[in-house]
């Protein structure tokens, strides 16, 4: 990995950025980013921030576009639902993401933490820029957090509370959307809270949480809960591409000596414009470190400074250390290439499965217990039990039909099926076998499961009989 400037220079290493030797927090007073980069994830921030608000309250065919609905085991991502018996599908569909998770940041290095991060997003793009708005920059909050309690300190500390908590239950009401339906988090914030006293609990439980996290917690949640960021030293590698200062260019390092640049010195002007910005308070000069979580304010910072300076921008940059330290360009490693056989091969599978899938799903048992029995022509009589899981949502009438032997007939008990949207139906029904179409005790029987017409799926049982005492 990128190496600091003195290679002895390591004690970085020993502790985090954020914390004393005696492990008390030091908090960050970052400098408000400025420049390209922070210009572009703003707009990819609205876009995300607009996604996440406004996704609960799109429906396709009146369900959640989007709905994570843990409790009840039931999902639907982009108007497809998934149920229990789908598990197999959501299995294989996490494992693929993790896979291209792992792919992406073996290539691209933590690109989606500075990004796409809902962490990231909020935490800069939201409740950062309303602390700048209430208590200033860097100087005038690390002044307000050191002067006694007065009038104007609990005035910003109120308003900052009060939004910040606001925002917190706004999130919280969006996240308990994706988790149960927009539609059952309305009448939780509506009515009275002893109607819905358990959903009223967990909004305020979720909104507590989401103000700990911004308020306070913030780059502590990156540095030591992400297991995506804890994982970083064995996701990257010196190929990676990152936030990375060029060492090579910037050393030795120095201020600028009266706008003269002496020969053999580096680019860096030792300005520190790059580590007052970092949100997690860390010197990206000393390399790549697990607090990176590659927001690219540091690339705007330093970009500034060398604009001043009149050298080229770039000093810190989006790179990777052997494209800094050897001059490689992107090289396709047989890691990158072993992740890429296995995402393509799996994306493959889970595709041919989604598209596969039935909508309609059918479990046909003989109901346990039960022998045959002889109906009053002289047939020979089995009673099965039917299931159905409707994964579509519409009402769809289920007929079934016997294709083998010719000369079964079906005969539902109660009425017949028809399932509601997004739900299971269960039934029972009887086959009767003329007795000369019996040649063994158990006897192939196939089923078609029909809705308007349409034959939906072939289910194939046995048909118990008194075997070959009945051969003609
Ligand atoms: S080192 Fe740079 S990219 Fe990394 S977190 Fe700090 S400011 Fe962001
Ligand atoms: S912003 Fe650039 S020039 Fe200033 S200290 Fe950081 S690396 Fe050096």
């Amino acid at each position: 990995m990128n190496q600091p400037h003195d290679s002895k220079q390591q004690d970085f290493r020993d502790s985090i950025a954020t914390a004393e030797k005696s492990g008390k927090r030091i908090w960050v007073f970052p400098a408000k980013p400025k420049g390209k980069h922070y210009n572009a994830r703003t707009i990819v921030s609205i876009f995300l921030l607009a996604f996440l608000f406004g996704a609960p309250f799109i429906k396709i065919n009146g369900e959640p576009l989007l709905l994570l609905n843990v409790l009840e085991r039931k999902f639907i991502i982009f108007g497809l639902a998934f149920w229990p018996q789908d598990f197999h599908l959501f299995v294989l569909g996490l494992i693929t993401f993790i896979v291209f998770v792992v792919l992406f940041t073996a290539v691209f290095g933590r690109l989606f933490c500075g990004w796409i991060c809902p962490q990231t997003v909020f935490l800069e793009m939201v409740f950062r820029r309303l602390e700048y708005w209430i208590e200033g920059g860097p100087a005038r909050q690390r002044k307000l957090a050191a002067q006694a309690w007065n009038g104007e300190k609990i005035l910003k500390k109120s308003l900052k509370t009060v939004i910040f908590f606001g925002i917190a239950f706004l999130i919280g009401n969006t996240f308990m959307a994706y988790l149960i339906g927009i539609d059952q988090v309305i009448p939780i914030v509506t009515a009275p809270p002893t109607e819905h006293m358990a959903g009223f609990v967990a909004v305020v439980a979720f909104s507590l949480i989401f103000y700990f996290v911004f308020a306070w917690f913030r780059e502590q949640a990156c540095t030591l809960v992400c297991p995506y960021g804890r994982l970083q030293g064995v996701l990257i590698d010196s190929n990676s591409i990152i936030v990375a200062y060029d060492h090579k260019r910037g050393e030795p390092r120095a201020p600028m000596d009266r706008g003269e640049r002496d020969a053999g010195l580096g680019d860096c002007v030792e300005c520190g414009a790059c580590v007052t910005v970092c949100p997690t308070g860390i010197d990206i000069r000393n390399g790549t470190q697990l607090e990176c979580v590659n927001c690219t304010a540091c690339i705007d910072a330093c970009n500034r400074t060398m604009r001043k300076v009149g050298l080229p921008e770039g000093l810190i940059r989006y790179s990777s250390e052997d494209a800094i330290a050897k001059g490689q360009t992107f090289r396709l490693t047989g890691r990158i290439a072993i992740y890429t056989i296995v995402f393509v091969l799996l994306t493959s599978l889970v595709t041919y499965l989604m598209v596969t899938r039935s909508d309609v799903e059918t479990t046909v048992l003989r109901t346990p217990g039960s022998l045959y029995t002889e109906a009053d022509n002289g047939d020979i009589r089995n009673l099965y039990t039917i299931k159905v899981v409707n994964k579509t949502f519409e009402e769809t009438p289920i007929e079934l039909r016997a294709v083998s032997p010719k000369t079964a007939a079906i005969q539902m008990i109660g009425a017949g099926i028809t399932v509601a949207p997004d739900s299971i139906a269960e039934s029972a029904f009887f086959v009767d076998l003329p007795r000369d179409a019996i040649f063994s005790q158990s006897t192939l029987l196939t089923i078609e499961v029909v809705s308007d017409g349409e034959v939906l799926e072939t289910i194939r049982t046995s048909f118990m009989g008194p075997g070959k005492r009945s051969e003609p």
